[in-house]
């Protein structure tokens, strides 16, 4: 099979070295001569497995002693729900800037009172509001730091006058972060760090049991920050997967060095859709993600988006069909995206334009 290059939004790719080394460990799992598919997670060889895995997220992200990290299953989606069992008390703000935000804050307003305090639907998400007043008497500010959807970003870390929770699902281990400034961080593994099954949370240690609300077990973050994510069965694989994921951001620089080499990527396809006259990036400039670029056909060539859409499959290009909410394309350029792929589909648009120039 000829190489492709896949831009798929997540489930991402992974690296090379993740998969070998996950193929290795489904035969023979650390010369155990059981499968990772079927070691108990209560074996040492495990427990180092696991201890790794926590120590790799605090040294790449620089997690303070005062935070600490957690692996579950349930997705973002259920994280949701966390956040608002675990921090909402009296009433809480969220930022609106995509289906996700949208979804978090919906699933909050089943728990008490929670409230867009800015939107960007008015222009279909694509861009990030700003300037809106932050109250410093909520319990926090929800963000969704990257629109996976939209491929919209906020590229800081926002000083604000209240706790402060992101949903950095698929931008998370991209960029540096400044763990300090967050009450929780949370996500779903399968957009830059891992495969899907399993969520991170990293969490203020001393901003858990403020709510007075009856919290169920497996709902309460304080079950698994103090049984170190083993309060039951971890996702075993999943996380192996991850493990090995951060051991190779790690080899290659950290999150320091990937954030360089991710601006080069997204540069690189930005400025070929702000050269092409064949297509227009749909995000505000100075929001546009790092991970996901999205753009369609330029005013009078939308009626050429089929043909591209062919064109770039028979360049085998995979996955840069735009989310159904936005239409044209969308190209996913996590970590694991090697600058060549980006490369390939630049020259695929390249000699589309030539084509119908
Ligand atoms: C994909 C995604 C989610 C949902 O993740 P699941 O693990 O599928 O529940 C939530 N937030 C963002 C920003 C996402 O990109």
């Amino acid at each position: 099979m000829s190489k492709v290059h896949v831009f798929n939004a997540g489930p991402c790719i992974l690296p090379e070295a993740a998969i070998d080394n996950a193929i290795a460990a489904l035969k023979d799992f650390k010369g155990t001569g059981v499968s990772v598919l079927s070691i108990s997670h209560r074996t040492k060889e495990w427990e180092e497995t696991m201890n790794e895995c926590r120590s790799l997220w605090k040294e790449l992200l620089h997690i303070p002693d005062t935070h600490e990290v957690v692996f579950l299953g349930g997705g973002a989606s259920l994280q949701f729900l966390y956040v608002a069992m675990n921090f909402l008390e009296k009433k809480a703000a969220y930022l609106d800037t995509g289906v996700w935000a949208h979804k978090a804050l919906k699933e909050a307003q089943g728990i008490g009172d929670a409230y867009a305090i800015a939107c960007s639907k008015d222009k279909n998400y694509t861009y990030i509001p700003k300037g809106f007043e932050i109250p410093s008497d909520i319990d926090y500010l929800h963000i969704t730091t990257n629109n996976t959807i939209y491929g919209t970003e906020i590229h800081e870390d926002l000083d604000v006058p209240c706790p402060l929770i992101a949903d950095m699902s698929s931008d998370i281990m991209s960029r540096p972060v400044d763990v300090s400034k967050y009450d929780l961080i949370y996500g779903g593994s399968q957009k830059n760090v891992g495969p899907a099954g399993v969520i991170f949370a990293i969490i203020r240690k001393d901003a858990l049991g403020r709510v007075t609300r009856y919290i169920p077990t497996m709902l309460d973050y304080r079950t698994h920050v103090d049984k170190e994510s083993m309060f039951n069965t971890p996702p075993v694989f999943a996380i192996y997967v991850m493990n090995e994921t951060l051991k190779w951001v790690k080899s290659i620089g950290g999150v320091e060095a990937i954030y360089e080499i991710n601006k080069k990527k997204a540069q690189l396809l930005y400025d070929e859709i702000d050269r092409n006259s064949m297509f227009i990036g749909t995000a505000e400039k100075e929001d546009r993600s790092l991970m996901n670029v999205c753009f369609v056909m330029a005013p009078g060539k939308e009626d050429l988006q089929d043909e591209f859409m062919a064109f770039a499959k028979s360049r085998n290009m995979v996955g840069i069909k735009g989310h159904r909410s936005v239409g044209g394309f969308r190209a996913s350029i996590y970590n694991a995206c090697p600058i060549e792929d980006v490369q390939a589909l630049v020259d695929c648009m390249k000699e589309f334009e030539d084509l119908k120039k």
